[in-house]
């Protein structure tokens, strides 16, 4: 079983009080964080957690709202984490470069942290297993060409999770969801919401793009993420939006919220 919690849910600005999109993903003994912004610590604290307990960090791009926590991450295990096995780290070789330049823009004084850095693709999909037991496929995403977005699959014990990270439209959603038993989907946009952006954005899907693409590829379930702040309070309206196209279950999960699969 795989259980995903969601630490924050918000886009890059988010809505007030809340926080970047991040997740945790626990399962056969690993504690994978996906993304690293800027309030990386409270997440963790808000579940009880610090970086000394994630064994396996993946950045899917480094975008600020993404990235910005990951001097942060490294400088809690240099203080208080020292004598912990070094986490895997993995990124694009593209993130990796925004991810040690802030490190040496902020820290550079102080010892280097230890971390196994796994460096993937930006421009294909890529496969390396988390463990013998849990499986990780990524894939580009189209969203920014300054910063490339690498979306994952993990496979365990015949149940799949897939994350876009943030996304616009592009045909690897589709490969990347294909018959997963949850989809975890960029929807910064509304179609049929104001301020509607019926076909999203030259960086973010919309609602309904997210429950097309969760048809497409035959999930089992949708959650919606990285909501703009515009929407704030109506969330439940871009859910519907999405229900229209897709007909399995649909949410917009809160910070603090967890699913299992
Ligand atoms: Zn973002
Ligand atoms: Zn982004």
């Amino acid at each position: 079983m795989m259980e995903i919690r969601f630490l924050g849910v918000g886009a890059a600005i988010p809505d007030p009080g809340g926080t970047n999109s991040s997740y945790l993903v626990r399962a056969a003994g690993v504690n994978l964080l996906i993304d690293c912004g800027p309030a990386v610590l409270q997440q963790l604290a808000a579940a009880s957690l610090t970086p000394g307990d994630i064994t396996h960090l993946f950045v899917t791009h480094r975008h600020g709202d993404h990235a910005l926590g990951y001097p942060m991450f490294l400088l809690w295990r240099l203080l208080a984490g020292q004598g912990l096995p070094p986490p895997k780290v993995y990124a694009s070789n593209i993130t990796w470069e925004s991810l040690e330049a802030l490190w040496n823009r902020t820290y550079r004084e102080l010892p280097r942290v230890r971390v196994r850095a796994i460096r993937l693709p930006a421009e294909k999909s890529a496969y390396r297993p988390l463990t013998p037991q849990i499986r990780m496929r990524t894939w580009p995403m189209v969203h920014s060409e300054f910063a490339p977005v690498l979306g994952l699959r993990l496979e365990m014990e015949g149940k799949a999770v897939a994350f876009t990270g943030d996304a616009s439209k592009c045909d690897s959603v589709v490969d990347l969801a294909s018959g997963a038993d949850l989809l975890i989907c960029d929807s910064c946009h509304a179609a049929t919401v104001e301020p509607v952006e019926p076909d999203g954005s030259a960086y973010h899907l919309t609602a309904r793009q997210a429950g097309e693409y969760a048809a497409a590829a035959g999930v089992r379930r949708l959650a919606l993420i990285h909501i703009s702040p515009l929407y704030a309070g109506r969330h439940a309206a871009l859910v519907a939006e999405a229900r229209e196209a897709f007909s399995g279950e649909v949410f917009a999960p809160a910070a603090g919220d967890v699913v299992r699969v």
